[in-house]
């Protein structure tokens, strides 16, 4: 019965009649996110293998930070079985949770919540959205790669500890203001091997501790506006071997049609989206995240045309 609004918001709980199985987004602003699209597409797709599916029903809501703690206790009381969080929650739910998944841990954001009998349990599936959209865009597995990450925030942080659990040989990460950067870099430390190596750079200083063939992964907020420059001028760097830009809309960013212009393998964060949220209904659903990915990808891929 809610399911014609496009979005919802704490005081439709009030009122909420339905006790089926729901999942939602929660974010504010939220009614340009894309992930019901794929979350629904797939949920139909399924039911015809698991006919309980066919009740379930993926939803946006727009919570403001100070409704957060109200929110997630009502959605579980609705029966909601999982939530995703976008801006500005990630972080502000892990003192929400009742339990933090190793996915989440050191990251300190939680994109994922799967409710549980304690309560919501936070999950981190952007790292893994990562790690297997470079391998299907551009057949990379970060193992044994030497990655230059742009940025230094949320997305950055939760790449950096990917890469170092993924074993990459050398993480180098490069952010605009010095503070945030030594920030994240100070964090790092327990998640790499002796055998890696992981340093911090400003834009402008020397950068041929570098080394050639880095896959350079765009986690910046620049890109996101048509206008937006660069994060980094290719043409500086010793020659890369592939760039992974996480913004995906705009779908070409500049530092994508530098890589192209450059003849260099390159791919936005589209990829990452899917994967992400395939992992993330894997965990509600029990379906394998790679059998949903691609009719996840095909969904949204249609809605951006
Ligand atoms: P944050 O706001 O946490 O971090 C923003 C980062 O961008 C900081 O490192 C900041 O540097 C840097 N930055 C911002 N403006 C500039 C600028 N003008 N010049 C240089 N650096 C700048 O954002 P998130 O980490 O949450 O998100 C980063 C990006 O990742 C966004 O574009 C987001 O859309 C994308 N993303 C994509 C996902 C996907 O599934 N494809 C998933 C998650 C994120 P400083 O520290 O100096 O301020």
């Amino acid at each position: 019965m809610h399911e014609t609004k496009a979005v919802y918001t704490l005081k439709d709980l009030e009122s909420w009649t339905s006790r089926e199985p729901q999942l939602a987004v929660l974010g504010h602003p939220i009614k340009h996110s894309l992930s019901p699209v794929m979350h629904n597409a797939a949920l139909q797709h399924f039911a015809a293998e698991k006919p309980e599916l066919a009740a379930w029903h993926y939803k946006r809501f727009d919570v403001t930070p100070e409704e957060l703690p109200q929110a997630l206790k009502a959605l579980q009381a609705r029966g909601f079985v999982g939530l995703n969080l976008t801006v500005p929650h990630k972080v502000l739910a892990c003192d929400l949770v009742a339990g933090i998944d190793r996915s989440a841990e050191g990251i300190g954001a939680v994109n994922t919540l799967v409710s549980t009998p304690e309560g919501w349990r936070g999950y981190n599936t952007d790292g893994y959205g990562l790690y297997a959209g470079i391998k299907q865009d551009l057949g990379i597995d970060l193992q044994g790669q030497s990655v230059l990450l742009l940025g230094a925030g949320g997305a950055a942080r939760g790449a950096a500890v990917e890469c170092l659990r993924r074993g990459v040989k050398k993480l180098v990460v490069m952010n605009r203001s010095r503070a945030n950067l030594e920030a994240l870099v100070a964090t790092l430390n327990s998640f790499k091997t002796a055998d890696c190596t992981v340093l911090g750079l400003t834009p402008e200083e020397d950068k041929t501790a570098l080394g050639p063939e880095s896959l350079v992964i765009n986690a910046t907020s620049l890109g996101l506006k048509p206008e937006d420059p660069a994060p980094v001028d290719l043409q500086a760097l010793p020659r890369p071997k592939a760039v992974f830009d996480m913004v995906y809309n705009p779908p070409k960013t500049r530092l994508l049609a530098d890589a192209s212009a450059l003849g260099l393998p390159c791919s936005n964060g589209l990829s990452m989206l899917v994967n992400q949220g395939a992992k993330a209904l894997s965990l509600w659903t029990g379906l394998d995240s790679e059998r949903l990915q691609p009719v996840m990808a095909r969904a949204l891929k249609a809605q951006l045309v």
